[in-house]
């Protein structure tokens, strides 16, 4: 169901409720988040492979506790992270009194701050929040909306296909114990042909496109030319 007006907001409360129970875990790496932690250098990677970030403004979608918002932060950009669990923005500003980061957290639809600020960012990330949401397409429209010509959108989700299920699903979720049971619908899961088609038609040019691997025998996770399960896609966005 397309659900993009403001009437009708791009947001499944469930899965807010669902961020928002974990809130006070955000920073805890041992914790439901820990497999964010451990992919948060492989993005912050992959995103300056491409992207400036000193001296830069950013805005990061779906923010959560900022985890990666910090990250960019730390890296000389001048973040603003936007979400709509209040419970995650809240755990986001007291961990910037321990960091000493600055981010500026908003409690707002992707749609609605496209629209006060639309083509003012250098860089838009949206990470691990597009198979969350009713209508991806808005949030990639609204990405785009966001950022400035010949700028730099990022996403990352997971692919929809037997061994992202098997992997991101049943092995993640049920075998592994790496994410709480319920985490992630296999019905939301984008192939990466569909993400880039939505971005080519929000004006984005797909530039690369890369895969997060796990390794099972030494728990960590590497940058993998599979996109088959867990993926992140560069696009940049037309000059005029
Ligand atoms: N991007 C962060 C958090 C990913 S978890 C990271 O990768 O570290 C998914 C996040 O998306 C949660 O913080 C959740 O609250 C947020 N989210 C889910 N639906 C949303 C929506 N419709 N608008 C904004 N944020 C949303």
């Amino acid at each position: 169901m397309m659900m993009t007006d403001t009437r009708a907001p791009n947001v499944d409360d469930a899965e807010i409720a669902k961020f928002s129970e974990l809130a006070h875990k955000w920073w805890d790496k041992e914790s439901e988040f820990k497999p964010l932690h451990d992919i948060n250098p492989l993005r912050l990677g992959f995103i300056e492979e491409y992207a400036t970030l000193t001296g830069q403004q950013v805005i990061d979608v779906g923010c959560g506790g900022g985890i990666l918002a910090e990250s960019l932060a730390e890296h000389g950009a001048a973040v603003t992270g936007i979400d709509l669990a209040e419970k995650s923005l809240k755990v986001a500003k007291l961990h910037l009194l321990e960091s000493g980061n600055k981010v500026d957290y908003r409690c707002i639809s992707v749609e609605e701050v496209a629209q006060q600020q639309p083509g003012q960012f250098d860089v838009v990330t949206c990470m691990e929040m597009l198979e969350h949401v009713p209508s991806p397409d808005s949030v990639v429209h609204a990405c785009t909306q966001l950022a400035k010509p010949g700028g730099w959108v990022f996403f990352s989700t997971i692919s929809r296909n037997p061994k992202a299920y098997v992997h991101a699903i049943l092995g993640a979720e049920y075998l592994l114990g790496l994410l709480p049971r319920g985490t992630h619908d296999y019905a939301r899961f984008l192939k990466p042909s569909e993400l880039s088609r939505m971005a080519r038609h929000s004006g984005l040019d797909v530039v690369d496109v890369r895969g997060m691997g796990y390794n099972l025998l030494n728990k960590t996770y590497h940058l993998t030319t599979q996109t088959d399960v867990n993926y992140l896609i560069a696009c940049r966005k037309a000059i005029a």
